[in-house]
């Protein structure tokens, strides 16, 4: 075949057309879904690895399209914070959060308390401190039940406003988690500068444990400086009882993974609660 540049720019452009087109439809889309209430809030547990009890929930966003079907996170978060749509998306997901604690703590139902995610532009966008006092009081929740898990990736572009965020919502006593640790930009160094009371280690380490020397090494430092700065340590991933077994001989005490449960939905969540399951 001849290479031809004029063909191969003509179809360059057509498949980024196509490309634009579908990313702006399901912007459009999602601007529906937040109104339409087609966004839900799965709840996967965190376990105490000696005693398989549940001991907190992480909030995962999920999205059900009538027609498309479900759409994973993966997908639109990147849209929604491409569009700022993250905004009012989060403030949902912070508010949703509340108000299902809320709701168990009326039920009765022995409660844990709640992770959410927050992005970076969320910070960027501004008020998250504002934000999360006032959720904290609408619906009545201590803060140290509600804990907010930012991922390592935020450090590529620290800005002072970040810190002065995340000294404020420290110093009103909602818990700081460090998400995906250990992935991309290396975040030591900031690990003195902020005060985080929980390191998440990524399921990429953890699916890798078995397989060599690093992967553990990595964990184990993990842990060990997670001790020195008094932050709890979080297995991500954790699908197989080996996995189990290898994040415990580490050091680590809690986790989360396919192997407990997998994300369920806010009625599954309070059965899971109700019934004190354990594993
Ligand atoms: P994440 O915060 O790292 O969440 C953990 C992801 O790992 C979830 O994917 C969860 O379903 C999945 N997971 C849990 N256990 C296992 C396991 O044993 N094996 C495997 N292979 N995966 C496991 P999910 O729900 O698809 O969410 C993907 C990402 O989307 C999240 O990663 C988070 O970065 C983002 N996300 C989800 N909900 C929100 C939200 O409300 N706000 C923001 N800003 N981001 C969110
Ligand atoms: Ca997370
Ligand atoms: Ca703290
Ligand atoms: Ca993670």
């Amino acid at each position: 075949s001849q290479h031809n540049p004029a063909v191969t720019w003509t179809q360059y452009t057509k498949a980024l057309e196509q490309q634009t087109r579908e990313t702006v439809d399901l912007t459009t889309k999602l601007r529906h879904a937040l109104e339409a209430g087609q966004l839900e809030l799965y709840y996967q547990p965190q376990v105490d690895l000696a005693s398989g009890r549940i001991i907190s929930a992480e909030a995962l966003l999920r999205w059900n399209h009538p027609q498309a079907g479900f759409i994973p996170p993966g997908r639109f978060i990147p849209l929604a914070e491409q569009s700022q749509l993250i905004g009012p998306i989060g403030d949902w997901v912070l508010h949703q959060a509340c108000r299902d604690l809320r709701a168990w703590r009326d039920a009765g139902l022995p409660v844990t308390p709640v992770s959410i995610n927050v992005s970076l532009i969320q910070f960027e966008l501004g008020s998250v401190p504002d934000k999360v006092r006032q959720a904290l009081t609408d619906y009545n929740i201590a803060p140290e039940e509600l804990t907010l898990e930012i991922t390592e990736s935020i450090f590529e572009q620290p800005g002072q406003a970040l810190k002065q965020d995340l000294e404020a919502l420290s110093a009103m006593g909602v818990r700081l988690s460090l998400d995906d640790f250990g992935t991309g930009y290396s975040s030591l160094g900031h690990l003195n500068d902020y005060s985080f009371d929980e390191i998440k280690i990524d399921k990429s380490f953890v699916c890798q444990l078995n397989k060599g020397r690093y992967p553990q090494a990595i964990v184990k430092s993990v842990i060990v400086i997670a001790a020195a700065i008094d932050a709890d340590v979080v297995a991500e991933g954790l699908e197989l009882e080996s996995q189990i077994t290898a994040v415990q001989a580490l050091g680590c005490t809690k986790g989360q993974g396919y192997h407990y449960s997998r994300p369920v939905p806010e009625a599954v969540w309070r059965q899971l609660l109700a019934d004190q399951k354990s594993w």
